[in-house]
């Protein structure tokens, strides 16, 4: 019986520990999941601060323009007012510094005339409140600023440093990764000897481990050899919190991954309804999470997808674990197994209609790998289906969003 897809998913999901709370740096926070929700612990800004470089001002004495006032301070960034403004007064204030005593408006400096030294001529009316950027507008104190479980960009770190608040994430994973198989040497090899090829699985493990933000234990190509293979996982589960293989788990009279995991670790090897990526190892070594992917690089790449990704994010402690799909339009048809889940690799690009549009990025058999180079998306054929005519609907399940296409075309559109 094949396992479907969604039930192998929930079934991987509820397998996966939770990874210990760290307290990083910022610059370390990238990345991370937060395990904790952050709230804000004062106002921000803290206080009440001129969003313009111009005169503070009593909004009553600037209803009627042109109006002349005694400038009576000067208040730079940083510096503190040294007099408050009263009625008949203004102080030259800049963006950020903090609105003096007294005044409730600021007036920017493009309205206003001087008129000469320590007098300023208002020429635009201004009202109570102009121009001043509130404390505690942005957040404010006790406030839910972000909840558990958010994976951190750039632009949350930034909010938590401008709060001072170093978060308490979920240490990054160390994950165990190899290559299985006779035929894999380095893709360093300039020239293979007959028989070889370049192991080019283990790249693009390492390198969407990577995204993901997990630290990669390479323990490089280990032969089909039940000696090799168990002293690389001897050294994965001594240092790894999840490991992935790939090679040896189908029915090949070699195939070292499934044939040791008989007898070690509990490691089931499953059929899965999904194309690629058909055959999957998954369970525990001493514990350890294990996934046996199979060699076909197309099967690496949709099962890491399906299965990996999520699986890592879930330890990571990330409330959001798949990729988001769109509805769109798959422009060649393909006819597919309607016993199977199939993913096909497609490029797209939004048409000018706004609708998602997506034709195969290469040849779908599952060795050919330039395919995976030029797909932003898999188009997602369900059980049941068996073929999309041309133009027909399809989910494409994104993977990258297309940037614009070149500098003419981009510019050309704004
Ligand atoms: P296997 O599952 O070990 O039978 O491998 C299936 C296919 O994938 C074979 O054609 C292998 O040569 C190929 N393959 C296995 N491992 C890799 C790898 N690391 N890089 C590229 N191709 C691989
Ligand atoms: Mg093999």
């Amino acid at each position: 019986m094949m396992r479907p897809i969604g039930q192998m998913q929930a079934e991987i999901l509820d397998a996966m520990p939770l990874l210990d709370e760290v307290r990083v740096d910022f610059g370390d926070a990238i990345g991370s999941v937060l395990s904790r929700p952050v709230d804000a612990r004062e106002n921000l800004p803290g206080f009440d601060n001129a969003a313009v470089d111009g005169f503070a001002v009593i909004s009553s004495d600037v209803t009627q323009t042109p109006v002349e006032l005694d400038v009576i301070d000067d208040i730079a960034a940083g510096c503190l007012p040294s007099v408050p403004v009263i009625p008949g007064t203004a102080s030259r204030i800049m963006t950020g510094a903090p609105v003096p005593a007294g005044s409730d408006a600021i007036v920017p400096v493009e309205d206003v005339e001087i008129a000469g030294e320590n007098r300023v001529r208002i020429l635009v009316p201004g009202r109570p409140g102009d121009n001043i950027r509130p404390a505690g507008g942005s957040v404010r104190e006790g406030d839910r600023v972000f909840d558990a479980g958010l994976r951190l960009e750039a632009t949350h770190v930034s909010v938590l440093a401008s709060m001072g608040i170093r978060p308490l994430v979920r240490r990054r994973p160390v994950v165990a990764i190899m290559s299985t198989g006779d035929e894999l040497v380095p893709p360093s090899t300039a020239v293979l000897d007959p028989g070889l090829i370049r192991d080019s699985n283990r790249t693009l493990v390492k390198g969407r481990l990577a995204e993901l933000g997990a630290e990669v234990l390479d323990l490089g190509i280990v032969p089909d050899d039940a000696g090799a293979f168990g002293s690389a996982l001897d050294e994965a589960v001594a240092h790894a919190d999840a490991i992935i293989t790939s090679g040896g788990v189908s029915m090949g009279a070699y195939d070292v991954v499934k044939m040791t995991l008989r007898e070690r670790g509990t490691v089931e090897f499953l059929r899965v309804a999904m194309q690629p990526g058909k055959p999957l190892g998954f369970g525990a070594v001493d514990g350890v999470p294990f996934f046996g992917l199979p060699g076909n690089p197309v099967s690496v790449f949709v099962s890491f997808e399906q299965f990996v990704r999520p699986a890592i994010l879930a330890m990571m402690g990330a409330d959001r674990l798949f990729r988001d799909r769109v509805p769109g339009v798959l422009d060649d048809g393909v006819t597919t197994n309607p016993e199977k889940t199939v993913f096909i690799r497609v490029a797209t690009g939004r048409n000018a209609d706004g609708v998602w549009h997506a034709h195969q990025s290469g040849g779908q058999s599952s060795n050919v790998l330039s395919a995976l180079a030029f797909a932003d998306a898999l188009a997602v054929v369900p059980v049941g289906a068996g073929r999309v005519d041309p133009g027909g609907a399809v989910e494409l399940e994104m993977m990258r969003w297309p940037e614009a296409k070149n500098r003419e075309e981009a510019l050309g559109a704004r």
